[in-house]
C-alpha cells in the first residue's frame, strides 16, 4: 500500500461543501480584494492566535518582509536567524536591507540555539528571527531575555507552527511581530498563496497594513512607499472555512506523532523528534534523524512510502550564501542534520493502517 507524504484532496473532500460555499459567496459578492471576507478572516485569525492584530498579506514570505520593513530595518543592521530554515527567512532579511547572520541550532530540537544567538550579537545587531521549525516552538523564554538585554526586536517565523504553545502561551505572541504562511501544505493552508503578520502593537500593525497596501489605508492617501501584498477574498473565505477545524486537525497530527514516537523511538539508529521542555509541538513535519538517511529514504520510496527532506542543504551552505564562506564547524548541528533528517508522511487524515505501513518499512530497514 503506497503512503503519500500528505493528501490535500482528502482534506478537501471532508469539508467540500464548506469550501465550495465559501468560494461561491465571494464570487456572488464580488469581494475579490479586501472586503468582508478578508476582514472577517483577519479578526478570526487574531482571535485564534490570541493576539490583538492580524494583517493579512500575500504569503508567509511577504509577512516576514512586511514585519521587518515596518520595524525600520536599515542598511548595516544585522539580523540573526537560524541556520536551519526555509530560504524565505534569510532572503527577506536581505530584501529588507539588512545583513543575514546565521546562528546554529541546538542539536536536539532543530530550533535556534540561544547560546549561538548570544555569541553572534554585535553593536550592529537589530533583531532576531527565531523559526518554530517543523511546528516546534523555539526557546522563546531564553530568546526574549537576550532581546531585552540587548534592546533587539524579535519576529517569530510561525509559518510551520499554527497554534503551537510554550507553557500555554501561543507562539506568535512572544516577539514584536510574527509571520504566518497559509501555503496549501501548511497546517492551515489556503488554495493558493496566502500569509499574515500578527502583533499586539497597534502602531506596528498599522504600518504593516500600510506597507502591504501601497503605503496607505485610504484610497489615494499614500503615506509611505508600500508594496502590493494582499490576501485575496477567495483565499480569505477558504481560510475562514478551514480555521474552525484547525484545533481538531492539530490534535490529529499530535496523535499521529505519538504513534510514530512509540514505535520508532525503540529502533536503533532512529532518533525521533526531540521536544523541548514545556513546548507544544504541532508537527507540521515529523522529522527523524538517521545516520544512513539516503539509504533509508531510498528503501521507503521503493516501497511506495513518500518522504521528504526539509531541507537538504542548511541555509549557510546554499550557493546563494557563498559570500559568507560558511564552514561546517561554524554550524555543526545544522550541518550534521542536513544529511540525517528525513520527514515521514504525517497529515491530519492519515490512517493507522498507513502509519503501520510506514513503521513496518522502517523496522524492516537494514
Ligand atoms: C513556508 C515558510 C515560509 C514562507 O511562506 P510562503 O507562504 O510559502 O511564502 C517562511 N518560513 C518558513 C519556515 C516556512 O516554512
Amino acid at each position: 500500500m503506497p503512503v503519500p507524504f500528505s493528501d490535500l484532496q482528502l482534506q478537501y473532500r471532508t469539508i467540500k461543501s464548506e469550501i465550495d460555499n465559501a468560494i461561491a459567496a465571494v464570487i456572488r459578492d464580488n469581494a475579490f480584494i479586501r472586503g468582508p471576507y478578508v476582514e472577517a478572516f483577519e479578526r478570526e485569525f487574531a482571535e485564534a492566535v490570541e493576539i490583538a492584530h492580524c494583517v493579512s498579506c500575500a504569503s508567509g514570505t511577504d509577512a516576514l518582509y512586511l514585519a521587518m520593513a515596518a520595524l525600520d530595518v536599515r542598511p548595516g543592521d544585522e539580523v540573526i536567524t537560524s541556520a536551519h530554515s526555509w530560504i524565505s527567512t534569510s532572503a527577506m532579511i536581505t530584501h529588507a536591507g539588512a545583513n543575514v547572520i546565521f546562528a546554529d541550532t541546538d542539536g536536539a530540537t532543530f530550533t535556534i540555539d540561544p547560546a549561538a544567538i548570544e555569541a553572534a550579537i554585535t553593536p550592529q545587531t537589530a533583531g532576531i528571527i527565531p523559526v518554530h521549525l517543523y511546528g516546534q516552538p523555539a526557546d522563546m523564554d531564553a530568546i526574549m531575555a537576550i532581546a531585552r538585554k540587548h534592546g533587539l526586536w524579535v519576529i517569530e517565523d510561525c509559518a510551520q507552527a499554527h497554534l503551537a504553545r510554550i507553557k500555554g502561551k501561543q507562539v506568535g505572541t512572544f516577539g514584536n511581530a510574527a509571520a504566518y504562511s497559509f501555503y496549501p501544505g501548511k497546517n492551515l493552508g489556503a488554495m493558493g498563496d496566502a500569509g499574515a503578520v500578527v502583533t499586539n502593537d497597534s502602531a506596528l500593525a498599522e504600518r504593516m497594513a500600510m506597507l502591504a497596501r501601497h503605503g496607505g489605508l485610504t484610497k489615494h492617501q499614500h503615506r509611505i512607499e508600500g508594496i502590493n501584498s494582499r490576501l485575496d477574498g477567495m483565499q480569505a473565505a477558504i481560510l475562514s472555512a478551514k480555521l474552525p477545524h484547525l484545533r481538531e486537525w492539530t490534535n490529529a497530527r499530535q496523535d499521529a506523532a505519538k504513534i510514530y514516537d512509540a514505535a520508532l523511538g525503540q529502533i536503533e539508529d532512529v532518533v525521533v523528534p526531540q521536544v523541548g521542555p514545556d513546548r507544544k509541538h504541532v508537527y507540521h513535519l515529523y522529522t527523524l534523524r538517521h545516520p544512513r538517511r539516503d539509504a533509508l529514504a531510498a528503501h521507503l520510496n521503493a516501497h511506495g512510502v513518500q518522504t521528504a527532506i526539509n531541507y537538504p542543504i542548511a541555509l549557510p551552505f546554499l550557493e546563494v550564501y557563498r559570500r559568507l564562506a560558511a564552514r561546517p564547524e561554524q554550524f555543526p548541528n545544522a550541518h550534521r542534520d542536513q544529511s540525517r533528517i528525513l520527514s515521514l508522511p504525517l497529515f491530519a487524515e492519515i490512517t493507522r493502517a498507513q502509519q503501520d505501513e510506514v513503521m513496518e518499512r522502517i523496522i524492516k530497514f537494514r
